[in-house]
């Protein structure tokens, strides 16, 4: 796809997220802010089949993981030991003519991108979001709003040692949002200062590391490639050298995505030592009394980003064939599982069927029921928002009990009986 045609795609994007209800600018009555955003009826189903596809995947099937949902703001002391207050920051650069603040390691070049001027020398600018907890606005109740979801995972270890009495290797996942006071939010989703993670730390010895590090590089691939249906050629591993790593690293991978925009981080993968552990346990907080062992567990943390998620999924799902636009999502990801029409409004029989069939299937899927304008309007309707299937209820409906299934990507259609409807679906859309 040539550049401009890419940067198009974008636009097309943001616009059909706002017509269909994915995704609106934050707090649009009131001129936005800031490259926020908010999601839409569409968009809070979309992000929440990712979010439960990977709980399903991650949490629920593994033998060697649990779950938390820990509170988002912590004791400051927690980022004082994990090194956040200290190092989580990025370098700042101002251009000295027209003022403009950009972040250093992502310039191309050493000047303002905005209008060329000369750049001031970097100062390193800390991204942890403050706060006052409380009534009172002093330096005794700032707080943080948490920059990771990873911390909790951590300051819990023992709690959730104590009551599942887990043995290592073990991982704690966790979905939430974090904050960070980026110096250029932009890209649509892909860089806000609200954003929501899914995140684990997988516990081992240390010397396990490179294997259990191996066995997330393969897990976050399946993930992309047979979850998400992202496609392996626009995804490319990057290995973080020494010197650029996070402050806790000693080996990271980023997974970068070709977005319309350009090759980006999607995802992250980083052996994180015992760096944290150690930093908020005095005593090593892991024991096995039957191996007679005592230690710092080692920590392998593969990381996802949700709404980065969302943007490559519908990067990949966006096509325009012919007169209609069609979101290829796959069936797990879909808003809607299945549309039904009745073929007439004005025609009470068939709407009542109609009514029918969409409250029986409802019971097992996410069902839309449209009965405006033609049929041919509402599967296009339903094709942009990526429905796979829409069922037409007609006059021959009322003699044989059989409706009109039609395919959002062959735009086949067949007849099949209401009473085999459900188990059709369900094989279809497993
Ligand atoms: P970047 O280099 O793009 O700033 P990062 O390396 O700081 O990202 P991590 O600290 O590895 O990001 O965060 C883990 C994941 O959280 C990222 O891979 C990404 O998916 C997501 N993420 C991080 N920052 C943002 C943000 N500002 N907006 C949306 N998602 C984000």
């Amino acid at each position: 796809m040539a550049k401009e045609e890419k940067s198009e795609l974008i636009d097309k994007i943001v616009s059909l997220c706002k017509r269909r209800g994915f995704i609106f600018p934050g707090s649009e009555i009131y001129g936005g802010l800031a490259n926020s955003w908010d999601y839409g009826p569409l968009g809070v189903e979309l992000k929440n089949n990712i979010k439960s596809a990977w709980w399903e995947r991650f949490v629920h099937q593994r033998d060697d993981m649990v779950g938390i949902d820990a509170a988002l703001i912590m004791n400051p002391k927690v980022w004082q030991a994990s090194g956040h207050l200290e190092n989580f920051s990025d370098p700042l650069v101002e251009c000295k003519k027209c003022h403009h603040r950009f972040r250093k390691d992502l310039l191309e070049k050493n000047i303002c991108p905005d209008c060329k001027g000369e750049l001031m020398e970097p100062k390193q600018f800390n991204l942890m979001l403050k706060t006052f907890l409380g009534p009172v606005e002093n330096d005794d109740s700032i707080v943080y709003f948490r920059p990771e979801t990873a911390q909790a995972m951590f300051v819990d270890f023992k709690n959730v040692l104590d009551t599942t009495r887990r043995k290592l290797p073990f991982g704690i996942g966790q979905i939430g949002k974090a904050f960070r006071n980026e110096i250029t939010p932009g890209n649509f989703i892909f860089r806000t200062r609200e954003f929501e993670q899914m995140e684990i730390e997988y516990f081992i010895k240390e010397e396990e590391w490179k294997n259990v590090f191996e066995m997330w590089r393969k897990e976050m691939w399946s993930w992309m490639t047979d979850v998400l249906g992202l496609q392996e050629k626009d995804i490319h591993e990057l290995d973080i050298p020494d010197g650029e790593r996070a402050h806790y690293s000693k080996k990271t991978i980023d997974f970068e995505y070709d977005f319309p925009f350009g090759r980006k981080e999607l995802y992250g993968l980083a052996y994180r030592t015992d760096f944290d552990l150690k930093n908020h346990f005095k005593e090593p907080p892991y024991e096995n009394v039957e191996a007679g062992e005592k230690l710092y567990p080692h920590v392998v943390e593969p990381t996802w980003g949700v709404d980065r998620s969302v943007l490559a999924v519908l990067c990949q799902a966006y096509s325009e064939e012919e007169e209609r636009i069609v979101l290829k999502l796959k069936p797990n990801l879909a808003p809607y599982k299945v549309a039904v029409f009745p073929l007439l409004k004005n025609k009470p029989e068939l709407v009542k069927k109609a009514q029918e069939v969409y409250h029986a299937l409802k019971k097992e899927f996410t069902v839309a029921f449209d009965e405006r304008g033609n049929i041919g309007k509402r599967y296009y309707s339903q094709d942009e928002i990526g429905t796979p299937f829409c069922i037409t209820v007609d006059f021959d409906t009322l003699e044989n009990d059989d409706v009109t299934v039609r395919d959002r990507d062959t735009m086949k259609q067949e007849r099949i009986k209401i009473k085999d409807l459900q188990i059709f679906l369900t094989n279809k859309l497993s």
